[in-house]
């Protein structure tokens, strides 16, 4: 064997199962990434946005959500005392890396009276705490963490995997984009949702069983800071549920970011929208997604291509990136550049173009969208104003859930899968969490 452990991706999944590794005092561990290392990645390269170094991780708004309903489906796995546990024991490691001590969301009356109003307007408030490390402070906390693995992990960027080998149900290692072959006793995939769709090119070839879950199709919503500011003050994020009126769908906010920027990604060559804050610099806006879940069953099974293929359509009319008023949108016309002057809202995302989301969504997403804004603008008067800006693509794949056992080992034996590539965490917590689980797994078979 070249290696005992190969890890494919170095996102907080990945780099969290290198560091369980070494700590666990095991030797010839491989930490493979197709992208750069963090020091040359380029936050405006949208291939570097998710790839390198970091992962998703890099970039990302840095907020450790610290319950274990939120984030992945570890609570599946891992029951609630021990799951809180290794949360607590993820978060000290972030802590120990730098993570600022900045928290929001802890239980209180104001919370309450939030959660109260939101019955009121037909929508469930889910609290939780947050540790916000913010965008510039994810590259310190990923640095630290790179210092506390080198020397005891070889870590190879700019190395695309290929494909990982199996004989006889057990795993052998992997090949590599440059047909180079590599053998190990353990591999862990770890390949985020940028790799989804690898991810699920691996267990079609290795007959792995998979189970589609939905995908979350949607908008990014952004608007004046001041229109949330009483909410976002006490809660930083809050998670609201909605079932819309028309279609009866499960539509949620997520991933909110005051004071934040809108930005976009690449995904499997498609560029979509998301967003971020800094723990220090603000911009004069808020910034949410408006997701709506959609589940297939028969004949169709593919939820990443349902959401690549919506996606892809506003990159077809848009050249990347749409940006439309809300205001436009319900009087069924365009957003034009000479109707954005106009437009209160400055938008933070510049290159997106102007256009009409209208030719885009299906007309279940586009009116569960609508109806969740207006229900949001009973709890916030302001949200559904028509200078609000409305950027689409966002979609999140959380698809091609992988099978696998309470430490996250697959049907192939010594094949681990963790991490948001798989299905089975939606986060930063949880994603390194699982990292965790499957190092300490790995441990315990290798015998340290
Ligand atoms: C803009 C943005 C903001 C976010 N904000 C938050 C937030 O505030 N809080 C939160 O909890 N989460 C947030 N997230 C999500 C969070 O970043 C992810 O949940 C987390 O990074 C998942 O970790 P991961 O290790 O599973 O995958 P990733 O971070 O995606 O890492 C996977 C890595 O694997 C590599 N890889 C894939 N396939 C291969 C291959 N075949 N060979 C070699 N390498 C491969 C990729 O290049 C990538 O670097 C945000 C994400 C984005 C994009």
């Amino acid at each position: 064997m070249n290696y005992e452990v190969i890890i494919v991706g170095a996102g907080p999944a990945g780099i969290f199962a290198a560091l369980t590794l070494a700590d666990a005092g095991i030797q010839r561990v491989l930490l493979l990434e197709r992208g750069k290392d963090l020091s040359k990645r380029q936050r405006h390269n949208s291939e570097d946005m998710l790839c390198g170094w970091g992962g998703a991780g890099a970039y990302s708004d840095g907020k450790l959500t610290l319950s274990a309903e939120i984030g992945g489906l570890l609570n599946e796995f891992t029951e609630k005392k021990a799951l809180d546990q290794l949360l607590k024991k993820t978060d000290e490691i972030y802590v120990a890396h730098g993570a600022p001590d900045i928290f929001f969301g802890a239980q209180s009356p104001q919370i309450e009276e939030i959660a109260d109003r939101a019955r009121l307007a037909e929508m469930e408030l889910i609290p939780f705490p947050i540790r916000h490390i913010g965008t510039e402070n994810c590259r310190i906390v990923l640095d630290r963490l790179r210092e506390s693995v080198a020397g005891r992990v070889e870590i190879r960027t700019g190395c695309h995997v290929q494909n990982i080998r199996v004989e006889n149900g057990k795993v052998q290692g992997v090949e590599l984009a440059d047909g180079q072959v590599l053998s190990s006793r353990f591999v862990v995939a770890a390949p985020g949702r940028s790799g989804a769709a690898w991810m699920k090119q691996q267990a079609d070839a290795l007959k792995l069983k998979i189970n589609p879950s939905p995908v979350d199709l949607g908008v990014r919503v952004e608007l004046p800071a001041t229109v949330l500011k009483k909410i976002t003050d006490v809660i930083y994020e809050s998670k609201l549920i909605y079932y819309s009126k028309t279609f009866d769908d499960k539509v949620r906010t997520f991933c909110m970011n005051p004071y934040g920027e809108v930005v976009t990604e690449k995904n499997n060559g498609v560029i979509t929208v998301n967003g971020h804050s800094y723990a220090e610099k603000r911009s004069e806006n808020t910034n949410f997604a408006i997701l709506v879940s959609s589940a297939f069953t028969e004949p169709f099974d593919d939820p990443i291509a349902y959401g690549l293929y919506i996606a892809g359509l506003a990159n077809l009319i848009g050249k990347g990136a749409i940006v439309q008023r809300l205001g436009d949108l319900l009087a069924g016309r365009r957003s034009t550049p000479t109707r954005m002057e106009h437009c209160l809202t400055r938008p933070t995302l510049t290159d997106a173009t102007p256009g009409d989301l209208g030719f885009v969504f299906p007309y279940r997403h586009m009116t569960s969208i609508i109806e969740m804004l207006q229900a949001m603008d009973r709890l916030a008067p302001g949200v559904s104003s028509r200078h609000t800006l409305l950027y689409g693509v966002e979609v999140k794949f959380y698809s091609n859930r992988i099978k696998v056992s309470p430490e996250l080992e697959t049907e192939v034996t010594n094949l681990f899968a963790i991490g948001d590539g798989t299905g089975i965490t939606r986060g930063l917590i949880q994603a390194s969490a699982s990292g965790i689980l499957a190092g300490r797994a790995i441990a315990d078979k290798a015998g340290f």
